[in-house]
């Protein structure tokens, strides 16, 4: 989370640092700020808020180099004064992480005599690179990083000398090649369409940039090569085009998602296979969404390739001191391939001799380099925080994943059924119309999302999906669990929203929704199965018809219908469903 920029070089740093910032603001929106060097002077500019808060300050700056910070408070909420960058003496500093032994550099430091301003944990490496500046900064920050435990992307300037030293270590940074004009950023988006070659920072690297050119040293500051490449992002169109939200544009865009991630996995189909070959066991990890997609990968590993699956969220993972066995994979899915819980279960996994396949949108990111194969989704740039096309992207991948396992020709008929999808997404997308729901759950105490088996994983991220971004509590819950407890919450002002999508489950769902009728709760469904609507007439209140498709694959369209009820609440009660409150796109912090 947080997103940081660097630039030296020879355009206007507060222009390029603005755009930057406003690029990166999904990964933090709860303040901001930037530093600017002109003439060896270092000018601060910080603010609680969003980007555009930024916007009235920096009318006059001009500056050849510059640093910003787009915030997700871990430590100190957002204020002005918590706002990055930090400043000890002539050093300033913007970081992204956690410095996890903070407290105690902090408490001997003080004992020092610094004075700290603010409640983070980054204001930490401010003070300790002033401290062992001995007239190099790259030296300073190499020796200041080594203390330091936790994550960090930072970057540091001073006062004088016109260059920025930036340093990672698990948390995601790279460089971009520019000519007489150099950068530095969290990711490639943020660099779309102003540079076009990038370089991936390695954990432990020290980057010197300067408007002439980048040193890349490891941590004993000897210089490294590291691979420069084009910059993946430089030609997606980031941009809204007609559309109110980037939430309903990346809804849109569900249909390319699945396109294209069928597309890409002909590219590695071979590679997993061999790597596959022999597995006897597969746990499907991720947090969040991409979990969600989890628990569609287990269903269809266990249906197609009658092999025991699992599916678990990455933070439970990696601390359960998990039995890996000889033939396990663990496939580790996340969007951005940087989640920080994701990524460690990866690592974990590796090291206990399971076979690692990443699923991610992003090629370059830290999960790639742990992986034994990565499977891309490639639904393009996602800006909205909460995940849409992402989601659907992985849950084809998933499919393709688990036809592989079972030793299925990925062009034969499974393959063949997820072909016409793209098209049933699109139809999906554009005949849903959820208004009259959201109209409902806008004004519901609760909204629970009932499914069995595939539906009821795609109720569960119904549920987080609404939650994100209109705030609404509820829950996802298996259908057939109702009667065992949630009953009790549900009466008149409570929405109960059916997923139907299995034509031999759905007399067993119906009876869930009579038992929520019954007690006097309102009740919706979103089926594809004949005879559901019919029966159900007269009980529930709303019925969204999705488009008819394989059971297995219905995620595709369900998902549409419940990330489309969550938009049109959003919207409906006034909230950014782009930038939902407390929370940020990959987050790479514990
Ligand atoms: N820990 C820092 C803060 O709270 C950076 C947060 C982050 O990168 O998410 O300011």
């Amino acid at each position: 989370m947080c997103g940081i920029i660097g630039y030296a070089g020879k355009n206007n740093a507060a222009d390029v640092v603005y755009k930057g910032l406003k690029r990166l603001e999904y990964r933090g929106y709860d303040s901001a700020g930037a530093a600017f060097m002109l003439g060896g002077k270092i000018t601060v500019i910080k603010k609680e808020g969003k980007v555009e808060t930024l916007a009235q300050y920096l009318n006059n700056v001009s500056a050849d180099i510059g640093i910003g910070h787009t915030r997700w408070a871990t430590h100190g909420k957002p204020s002005d004064i918590n706002a990055h960058p930090h400043s000890a003496g002539a050093i300033t500093v913007v970081h992204n992480g956690i410095i996890e032994n903070y407290s105690e550099l902090k408490e001997r430091l003080i004992s020092d005599g610094a004075d700290f301003l603010s409640d983070t944990d980054s204001e930490v490496a401010a003070h300790l690179i002033n401290e062992f500046y001995k007239g190099d900064l790259t030296a300073a920050v190499a020796q200041a990083v080594k203390m330091l435990k936790g994550s960090y992307a930072l970057m540091a300037i001073r006062a004088g000398e016109s260059k920025i030293v930036a340093a990672r270590y698990k948390s995601p940074l790279i460089v971009g090649y520019g000519n007489g004009e150099n950068f530095c950023a969290s990711d490639e988006p943020a660099l779309a369409g102003i540079c076009e070659k990038v370089c991936v920072l390695e954990d432990g690297d020290i980057a010197e940039i300067t408007a002439d050119g980048v040193n890349i040293y490891n941590g004993n500051l000897q210089l490294v090569i590291r691979s420069v490449l084009p910059n993946l992002a430089v030609s997606e169109s980031l941009g809204l085009g007609d559309c109110p939200h980037y939430m309903l544009k990346e809804l849109r865009e569900v249909p390319q998602s699945v396109q294209f991630t069928h597309k890409a996995f002909y590219g590695v189909e071979e590679k997993l296979k061999s790597a596959l070959s022999g597995v006897n066991r597969v746990i499907f990890t991720g947090c969040g969404t991409a979990y969600h997609a989890a628990l569609i990968g287990k269903r269809y590993v266990e249906s197609f390739a009658r092999i025991p699956a699992e599916a678990e969220t990455a933070g439970e993972f990696r601390y359960k001191n998990p039995v890996f066995g000889a033939g396990a994979a663990v496939f580790a899915i996340s969007q951005s391939g940087e989640t920080a819980d994701t990524v460690e279960a990866a690592r974990l996994a590796k090291a206990g001799g399971a076979k690692v396949v990443a699923v991610t949108n992003c090629l370059r990111s830290e999960l790639t380099r742990i992986a034994d194969v990565v499977v891309p989704v490639a639904a393009g740039v996602e800006i909205c925080v909460a995940a849409t096309k992402s989601y659907t992207g992985q849950v084809a991948a998933l499919y393709l994943c688990a036809l592989t396992l079972a030793g299925e020709d990925i062009g034969g008929w499974r393959g063949k059924l997820l072909l016409k999808m793209p098209e049933l997404c699109k139809k999906a997308v554009e005949s849903i119309d959820a208004g009259a729901l959201a109209q409902l759950c806008a004004s519901a105490r609760g909204v629970y999302f009932l499914g069995r088996d595939i539906d009821y994983a795609v109720a569960v991220e119904g549920s987080l999906k609404l939650k994100e971004v209109s705030y609404i509590a509820g829950e996802g819950y298996p259908a057939g669990e109702l009667k065992h407890g949630t009953l009790a919450l549900i009466d008149g002002k409570t929405v109960s929203i059916f997923i139907i999508t299995d034509g031999g489950l759905a007399g067993k769902t119906e009876n869930a929704v009579e038992q929520v009728v019954s007690r006097g709760g309102k009740a919706a469904v979103i089926t594809n199965v004949d005879g559901v609507e019919e029966r159900l007439k007269d009980k529930a209140d709303y019925f969204i018809k999705l488009p008819e498709c394989d059971k297995y694959l219905s995620p595709l369209v369900s998902a549409v219908a419940v990330q489309l009820i969550a938009y049109r609440t959003a919207v409906m009660l006034g909230r950014d469903p782009d930038k939902p409150r407390n929370l940020a796109k990959s987050v790479t912090v514990e």
